[in-house]
């Protein structure tokens, strides 16, 4: 699938949500794409910046200079219903993987819960059914790259976007589903990671909360952390990249004590 061909099945997947005058949106130049912001799902937009030129610096891009790390700042950019005082999201990284995947998919089931997994797009490959079964079990995903890069705010441009645009290209085509959302490895960005995630039509979305979960500092560690969780946060935990057992053991007690203290998980949107 040709590039063109990802932008129309993304424009296609968003549906009327996408910006005025979209059908030249494949046959825009990618510079001026780039300093579009990125789409907000629901709402028009001004589409193509009148100003938009050759050259990739000052745009409207410049007002995207931080990912989201909440729920109200990522309401202040994508419109929709308010979300509620005692809400909660859970963000899963670094899969799919089949063996923790699984496990996190049943646990969310038997919680009914929501949450957003951020997949690694090299790990879809190979292991599509477990992507597929994120989705036909509701959940949202997310773009967290071809390759997980550690270094990618330090890469240039073109390699962020082909990072990007592999890494979407494979989740659409296995899921039928295109990312609104980009998260980056480690939440590191750069101006070309914005102009990238923006070229793409995504918004990037950090965290509130990092429990370090990644590093297994025990079940115990981690359960503090995320029980540490406030309305309006944004959780982070993963479910690739290693051995996610302490993971999977604290999210059983986590998910229904949060509950038990009022606090509801909510999905982002997109
Ligand atoms: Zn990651």
């Amino acid at each position: 699938m040709t590039r063109r061909h990802l932008i129309k099945a993304g424009l296609a997947a968003t549906g009327a949500a996408l910006i005025a005058g979209d059908s030249d949106a494949g046959a825009r130049p990618p510079v001026s794409a780039a300093m579009a912001p990125p789409p907000p799902p629901g709402a028009p937009s001004a589409g193509p910046s009148p100003s938009a030129s050759a050259s990739p610096s000052p745009s409207p891009m410049d007002a995207l200079t931080r990912p989201v790390f909440t729920l109200s700042e990522y309401r202040k950019i994508v419109p929709g219903p308010a979300f509620p005082d005692n809400a909660v999201a859970l963000t899963i990284d670094d899969g799919p993987h089949p063996a923790w995947t699984p496990q996190v998919l049943r646990l969310l089931e038997r919680f009914g819960v929501p949450a957003m997994f951020c997949l690694i797009g090299n790990q879809v490959l190979g292991h599509e059914p477990v992507a597929r079964d994120i989705v036909a079990a509701g959940h949202q995903v997310a773009n967290h790259t071809w390759s997980h890069p550690a270094s990618i705010a330090n890469m240039p441009p073109d390699r962020v976007q082909q990072e990007i645009d592999r890494a979407q290209e494979k989740i659409h085509d296995t899921t039928g589903h295109t990312p609104a959302i980009f998260r980056s490895p480690g939440g590191a960005v750069s101006p070309a990671v914005f102009a990238a995630a923006a070229h793409s039509r995504m918004v990037p979305v950090n965290w509130s909360d990092d429990p370090r979960d990644w590093t297994r500092p025990g079940v115990q560690a981690i359960t503090n952390r995320l029980l540490a969780a406030r309305p309006g946060q944004i959780l982070l935990c993963h479910d690739g990249g290693g051995d996610r057992s302490q993971t999977c053991t604290a999210l059983k007690t986590v998910i229904p004590a949060l509950q038990a203290r009022g606090l509801q998980f909510v999905a982002l949107g997109g």
